[in-house]
């Protein structure tokens, strides 16, 4: 899911890499400048997670509103419980691999608490399982190549070179304004690269938002350069697996803009004032909140 293709590497190395080292990213836009402006948040005594800093599901952002003061909170909807479900397998599958414990996908499955997650089981196995074993190929295809190339190094070695991921690593966001048990979908710390792992088809150009944010977040604790980010779009359609990745550079623009998004909601909830309603064509069928604010 997080490992590059040959094509994806080469942008990595002839075009993003060079384009990052050339033009650099602005010292007061590094996520270690938190203790002042623009990264220093006005409003302190509010903290947000960073699904709620990062999406742009809502025109004016009224979503922020109606979930942080009107405290209304939404069942799961089939679209969201599959992207609960891919995202836990592929954190696990990566996990059981990288720690050998032959973690089986039926055993995993057993452990799902499906009432959190609002979906039939029989719905959604075949996918699930397609998922699982997809993960667990591409695992074994990366240790296998890499033994092969380095016979004298240990198996813990292997593992972490060929499998160079902290997944749903666990990071506080509290210097820049956000929660502080956010959880990053995968951070590649061989090529510092920001993952986020999106279920759908649909993209979009605030997707980047989330990976920046948490770039940020690391930056911001680790005091680590992180100038990589990327989107991965996994979905299954008609039984196959498509997977395809958003990599880009970190640039001043898409920091600038994460700012500007995380300093409107904290204001939203620090002043607590309804935005309103955009026209209603913008709102979206599938919004969590539709119906309470056309119910
Ligand atoms: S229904 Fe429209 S106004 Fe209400 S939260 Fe969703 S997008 Fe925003």
């Amino acid at each position: 899911m997080y490992f590059l293709s040959d094509i994806e590497q080469k942008r990595l190395l002839y075009q993003l890499l060079p384009t990052a080292r050339e033009v650099g990213v602005s010292k007061e836009l590094r996520g270690w400048n938190w203790h002042q402006p623009p990264l220093k948040p006005y409003f302190d005594n509010v903290k947000l997670p960073m699904y709620q800093i990062s999406s742009k599901y809502c025109p004016t952002n009224r979503d922020i509103y109606l979930r942080n003061i009107e405290k209304k909170f939404c069942p799961p909807n089939s679209r969201m419980a599959l992207g609960k479900l891919f995202h836990g397998i592929v954190s696990d599958c990566l996990q059981s691999f990288r720690q050998r414990q032959n973690l089986s996908f039926d055993v995993w499955w057993q452990k799902v608490r499906w009432q959190e997650i609002g979906e039939k089981p029989e719905t959604v196995i075949d996918k699930c399982r397609q998922v699982w074993d997809f993960m667990h190929k591409v695992c074994e295809a990366q240790l296998a190549e890499l033994s092969c190339s380095q016979p004298y190094a240990n198996e813990m070695d292997l593992l972490g070179t060929a499998i160079p991921f902290l997944v749903e690593h666990k990071l506080s966001g509290e210097l820049l304004g956000l929660s502080d048990i956010l959880s990053v979908d995968c951070f590649d710390y061989l090529r510092t690269i920001m993952f986020d792992l999106k279920v759908t088809s649909f993209k979009e150009d605030w997707h980047r938002l989330y990976s920046l944010g948490y770039a940020l977040v690391f930056e911001s604790i680790h005091e680590v350069p992180v100038d990589i980010c990327c989107t991965v779009y996994l979905g299954v359609e008609n039984g196959k697996i498509s997977v395809q990745k958003d990599l880009f550079f970190a640039n001043d623009e898409l920091r600038q803009w994460w700012l500007e998004e995380r300093d409107k909601k904290l204001e939203i909830v620090a002043e607590r004032k309804d935005p309103g309603k955009p026209e209603r064509s913008q709102c979206k069928e599938y919004c969590q909140y539709y119906n309470v604010c056309y119910g």
